[in-house]
């Protein structure tokens, strides 16, 4: 497996993201498999923070044979929700954790902030959701 980041999601240009799967919500998306608008490279997104109707995503690039072919098993139905979700593991662990965080606004892609601090490995729903990431990021 081979997970790399395509040359379109370079900050500081607007994020152009097409969410193709919504794996968890939380009011708003907060696990999401997407692609990228102009090349197709796969991304997972993980919800990191939120606040009011803001969020903040970690990004992790995916390998895109591996990303195709759980879309394909996702789109076949629910009737192995086990199957989907040992999948999208499969695809978490063969990721690329990028330094950068994705910031949402009222649910659409707003912008890009790198970060050179090391981002919490937590699933999100051991984080506290609290503002915190939000208010250091947008600074
Ligand atoms: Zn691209």
């Amino acid at each position: 497996m081979t997970a790399k980041a395509c040359a379109h999601i370079e900050p500081p240009g607007a994020p152009e993201l097409n969410v193709d799967r919504v794996l968890a919500m939380q009011v708003y998306p907060a696990e999401a498999l997407a692609t990228c608008a102009s090349c197709g490279t796969g991304y997972l997104l993980e919800l990191l923070d939120m606040q009011g109707d803001q969020c903040a995503y970690r990004v992790a690039a995916v390998d895109k044979t591996a990303f195709a072919a759980t879309l394909k098993s996702l789109d076949k139905g629910s009737c192995d929700i086990q199957r989907g979700r040992d999948e999208i593991f499969n695809l978490a662990a063969g990721a690329l954790r990028l330094n950068r965080v994705l910031i949402s606004r009222a649910g659409a892609f707003n912008k890009w902030v790198v970060t050179a601090e090391n981002l919490p490995s937590d699933s999100w729903q051991e984080l506290p959701m609290d503002g915190s990431w939000l208010a250091r990021l947008n600074q």
